[in-house]
């Protein structure tokens, strides 16, 4: 079936002119256009722009230029600045604002002739874990109507689950790649801070931002990494390396491979539905061959308040930009510039932005620096300290993503604390800036998906695709469609 087919069956479909881009992205598109008014994971589609660039992706095939992936129909996260596309970011402040430029993840898919499908949906200036904070209303989990899909990448890893678009591009500042494929049941990761290009992809929180993949399987995602990652002079923390291919060592036996489990990974807070099915998964890697070491990261139940200290001193800063005069929304009626900067603000943004830029500016303020600020750094160094150590005695480290399966609409808006706690496996390895990735490993409570969390060391993305591609070999969660809700 083309809609549940791999990257790499389109693409052999695509160059041996089986099917053309034209025809593969008008499927996408019809089925967006059944499915999208009952889920909600698009702000903004625009047939005609993507039609054109599949024309033109025919082109570069029919005339030998294809590149790997060309043709290819792929969504992208409102976070991402499109030349032509509004883009919003989830956001009533950005809710007039067509870019006049690509960000470089955008310039980077371009070039090799993918097709931009729409913007997803997302949680306002990605602030959330629920895709219900955005300005454009909350996205439906497609494997349950009445779930969240998680956030902030919601409508990316809903567009991807219910099969409206190959594969999507998500970013993560503590978890928003991995927790919403969690939540919906498909594969995501969050590369080595550095790696993926920061330029056009809206601020929140600079130092731990960072863009990746979103797709069915680990296959995809290695082939999209290799699109997406390179250094970009245009952004000051781009790392310069050497050009990998990510899909190197996909089909390595994975005999020789240690698995660190953190014991504060298997501790409390774990709900026991999601325990089961990653003990199962864990059992697949061990007929695999790979070996288990118990492990401890002591300073990581710290990462979340660290997390709630860091990420919203940085947000308020970078938000200060959003002030009504060079563009974006603006207040309707005010008397001078002080009150048309307020009412520009309290109009524009929403609930949960507000309060990160309150508790940003405070933990900045004076007299408040040194007790959370500076603290909250010291410890961000501790935790990412554990890591290293931790990896003295395994490749990698295998956990939960989120700490139950999707909850509710609604169950969680009104509880800010239990909203931040969704990241609580997630968020050490972005204060760390190290990547990791969820593949989904089985059902849990009510049918919704289980993520298996996966933390490699830096630069080790090959490595842990590698694992996930083995588990996926030998097993089919990550093909596993949410066909009753969608019949
Ligand atoms: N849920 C976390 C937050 O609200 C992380 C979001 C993200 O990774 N963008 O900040």
């Amino acid at each position: 079936m083309l809609i549940n087919a791999s990257l790499k069956q389109l693409s052999l479909l695509l160059s041996d002119k089986k099917i053309s881009s034209v025809e593969l992205t008008s499927e996408f598109l019809a089925r967006i256009q059944t499915l999208n008014s009952g889920l909600n994971a698009f702000i903004t589609l625009d047939e005609e722009r993507s039609l054109t660039q599949a024309r033109d992706a025919d082109e570069m095939i029919a005339s030998g230029r294809s590149m790997p992936l060309t043709g290819i129909p792929l969504a992208q996260k409102d976070i991402f600045c499109a030349q032509g596309w509004l883009t919003t970011c989830g956001s009533k402040m950005l809710s007039n604002f067509v870019s006049p430029y690509d960000a470089t993840v955008v310039e980077r898919f371009n070039q090799a002739g993918l097709v931009n499908l729409g913007k997803t949906n997302m949680d306002e200036f990605a602030m959330g874990s629920s895709n219900e904070t955005s300005y454009y209303g909350p996205v439906r989990n497609p494997w349950d109507l009445s779930a969240v899909p998680g956030g902030s990448s919601g409508g990316s890893a809903c567009a991807v689950a219910a099969r409206m678009a190959p594969a999507a591009t998500g970013t993560d500042t503590g978890g928003s790649i991995r927790q919403p494929a969690a939540l919906c049941g498909i594969s995501g990761i969050k590369p080595t801070y550095g790696l993926v290009s920061r330029y056009g992809m809206i601020a929140f929180a600079s130092s731990l931002d960072q863009g990746g993949p979103m797709a069915k399987s680990a296959e995809d995602l290695a082939l999209l990494l290799n699109l997406m990652v390179g250094f970009d002079e245009r952004d000051s923390t781009s790392l310069q390396r050497d050009a990998e291919d990510y899909g190197r060592d996909l089909e390595k036996p994975i005999e020789r491979l240690r698995i660190g489990l953190p014991k504060e990974f298997f501790a409390e807070g774990m709900s026991a539905d999601v325990a089961s099915a990653i003990e199962s998964a864990l059992d697949e890697f061990r007929k695999l061959g790979a070996t288990f070491v118990d492990i401890s990261l002591p300073n990581s139940k710290l990462a979340i308040p660290v997390y709630y200290v860091l990420a919203p001193a940085e947000a308020s800063s970078n938000l200060s930009r959003f002030d009504g005069v060079r563009y974006g929304y603006r207040a309707a009626q005010y008397t001078d510039l002080e009150s048309m900067y307020k009412r520009t603000r309290a109009e524009g943004f929403g609930e949960e932005v507000k309060r990160r830029i309150l508790i940003g500016s405070y933990v900045l303020s004076h007299g408040y620096y040194d007790a959370y600020y500076l603290q909250a750094q010291k410890l961000r160094r501790l935790i990412a300290k554990d890591f290293t150590d931790a990896f003295q005695q395994c490749d990698l480290i295998m956990g939960p993503t989120s700490p139950t399966v999707a909850f509710d609409i609604g169950e969680k808006c009104d509880d800010p604390i239990q909203m931040y706690l969704s990241d609580v496996y997630t968020s050490a390895a972005s204060l760390a800036g190290l990547p990791g990735m969820s593949i989904p490993v089985g059902f849990g409570r009510k049918d919704r998906p289980v993520g298996l969390h996966i933390i490699g060391n830096y630069f080790k993305e090959a490595q842990m695709l590698n694992a996930a591609h083995r588990y996926q070999q030998v097993t089919d969660w990550h093909q596993r469609m949410p066909s009753d809700v969608l019949a």
